[in-house]
């Protein structure tokens, strides 16, 4: 049905008589000349029909977009002056001499290149239409060719791709588990794995050494901004290495993977400490593309009489930072506004702010409605220390600190990329040295990472005093996204159970759900680690895509639905009585 396709056809084709299949991308009547663009997942063709062949010109009249049809005819130069420099194709045409409507189509719900003026429930409910766009044919393919590459890289370094099993009990990841009812053992469920972190930690138990999976990943999370509750991981565990084995090996495979598909050096990954990046940047994933930094100022303020700085610089929870920007005593008072509405988002009850006019003037020379309640002497000092020059404007976040670190981590990637601060295409870095829990809003304690993470101390050490306590994982971060994150594990039973006490999981419940685990510690468990990548992610920022959905072919939406098959949907009486269900009404 084809001898080419319709993308590949070059200058050299001139002459050949060859077959093309596709769909109809455009036609056009041009004064008794019927031109076909036929499109296939190459690229389009232009095809002309003369009507001196009338049946398959009158038949290249009736066909109209997304047809599906097969074309003979031979390959000539285009006229001159109608070369298509932009295209491929652009140098030749087909001239038609046989055409064979293989399939019809009704009028698609959107034209390919007027995507954009549709909604995007109206693509994703005709996706097997929207994926036909040469930008997200692109897109596929392109994460194709890195799931190849990096199974290439894994293969050499002598990794073996192990499956496990999607029907499961629950890996605690820090979301809700979807779960399937069980119609064999009534009134018990699966849970779909959140990761296969168990599985590939018993792999290593029974002595696999190097595994990989690109693997399918479930977490019903609410879905805030751009989430998916499935997803896919490229997912990683070793034995016998130590973190730095990890994070080089990685890295290497990360590194060898843009050179090869972007062109792209990425130079060595540079290391921060948790604690480093949450001060300077207010996250633990910085995005280090934009030079802007938080600035700590609450010993110079916590004697004053202004109680919004006072109050946060007092409290040992507290966290008073400011944020400098140069040139940034330009923006209007609206764009103050907006940001000031922008930081509400995280809890920031308000946006102070400062205008470094004429420096040289002392408090005269600044321009806001703060310094009056800072006093000269105060504002003059965080001047100092903020090193500002006239035309800078200095935001500041004083509050709990997880509220600045988020909003004024926000606010320094927002504004960075307003005013385009954004000093170089990539920036990677390895973030280390996480705390092993943190502290929930009850006052309890949460793996920060996961449970099965290595603290970088004794049992003993960890049970005595749990609070910052470091443990032995580690992100790799890339402008502002989490890559990617793994950890040394614990493959010593006392410590497992030690991790389960300060997290509160009582001895029965951690035999009842992670009784497996604890049982292969003891049948020795070699010392092991590993890490995942987010694969969705990783092609979002390699394509240059606003969205993960735009690299996934059938995602779903905000609220976890797939508007193509119509899922999740019903189930039939008959179905959940056989699994002993019964829906409650919903009040
Ligand atoms: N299982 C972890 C996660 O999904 C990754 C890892 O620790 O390897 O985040």
């Amino acid at each position: 049905m084809r001898s080419h396709y319709c993308g590949d056809l070059r200058a050299e084709h001139i002459g050949e008589d060859i077959t093309l299949s596709g769909w109809v991308h455009r036609r056009r009547d041009h004064g008794g000349v019927i031109f076909l663009d036929l499109r296939d997942r190459e690229g389009i063709s232009q095809v002309v029909f003369d009507p001196d062949r009338e049946e398959s010109f009158n038949l290249a009249d009736s066909v109209r977009s997304e047809y599906v049809v097969e074309v003979r005819g031979t390959v000539r130069a285009r006229p001159e002056g109608t070369t298509n420099k932009d295209m491929g194709t652009g140098e030749i045409e087909v001239l038609g001499k046989e055409l064979i409507i293989l399939n019809k189509a009704e009028t698609p719900p959107f034209q390919l290149d007027e995507h954009q003026q549709v909604g995007e429930d109206v693509r994703l409910r005709h996706r097997f239409i929207d994926l036909r766009r040469p930008e997200i044919q692109r897109k596929l393919r392109f994460r194709s060719q890195i799931t190849h590459n990096i199974r290439n890289y894994l293969e050499d370094n002598g990794f073996l791709d192990i499956e496990t099993p999607i029907l499961t009990r629950a890996t605690p990841e820090g979301a809700r588990d979807y779960l399937v009812p069980s119609r064999t053992h009534e009134g018990s469920f699966f849970a779909l794995p959140q990761s296969p972190q168990l599985f590939k930690q018993l792999l290593m138990v029974s002595g696999f050494d190097r595994y990989y999976q690109i693997a399918k990943c479930f977490r019903d999370e609410d879905l805030r901004a751009d989430r998916q509750p499935e997803f896919t991981q490229i997912d990683i565990e070793t034995s016998f290495m130590d973190e730095e084995g990890i994070m080089g090996l990685t890295e290497n495979m990360i590194r060898e993977l843009f050179t090869e598909l972007l062109g792209v050096d990425l130079g060595q990954f540079p290391r921060m400490p948790y604690s480093e990046a949450m001060k300077r940047f207010g996250s633990d994933k910085p995005d280090l593309r934009i030079p802007l930094e938080l600035v700590d100022v609450a010993d110079l303020l916590q004697d004053i009489e202004f109680k919004v700085f006072a109050g946060p610089a007092k409290d040992p929870k507290g966290r008073v930072a400011a944020l400098k920007v140069p040139g940034g005593a330009e923006l209007t008072r609206k764009i103050i506004d907006d940001y000031t509405k922008f930081v509400g988002i995280y809890g920031a009850k308000g946006l102070a702010w400062i205008k470094v006019n004429e420096l040289e003037k002392g408090a005269e020379g600044l321009q806001s409605p703060i310094v009056k309640f800072l006093g000269e002497d105060v504002a003059m000092k965080v001047m100092e220390r903020l090193d500002a020059s006239n035309g800078d404007i200095i935001f500041f976040g004083a509050d709990k600190e997880t509220v600045v670190n988020e909003a004024l981590g926000a606010l320094r990637i927002k504004v960075g990329e307003d005013m385009n601060l954004i000093e170089r295409e990539w920036a990677p870095l390895w973030v280390v040295d996480f705390p092993m829990f943190e502290e929930t809003s009850n006052g309890g304690m949460t793996a920060l990472h996961h449970p099965f993470t290595a603290p970088s101390c004794s049992p003993e050490e960890l049970i005595a005093e749990p609070e910052g306590k470091l443990s032995r994982a580690y992100d790799m971060v890339l402008n502002g996204t989490e890559l990617g994150g793994g950890s040394v594990r614990i493959h010593d039973q006392a410590m497992q159970k030690a991790v389960f006490k300060v997290l509160g999981i009582s001895d029965e419940e951690a035999e009842e759900k992670f009784g497996f685990l604890l049982n292969a510690l003891k049948f020795g468990a070699p010392p092991h680690g590993g890490l995942a990548f987010g694969l969705d992610r990783l092609v979002m920022l390699m394509t240059g895509s606003a969205s993960i959905r735009e690299v996934i072919a059938f995602p779903k939406t905000q609220s976890a639905a797939c508007l193509l098959t119509d899922a999740p949907g019903e189930v039939s009486a008959a179905q959940l009585r056989e699994l002993n269900i019964k829906l409650r009404k919903t009040p």
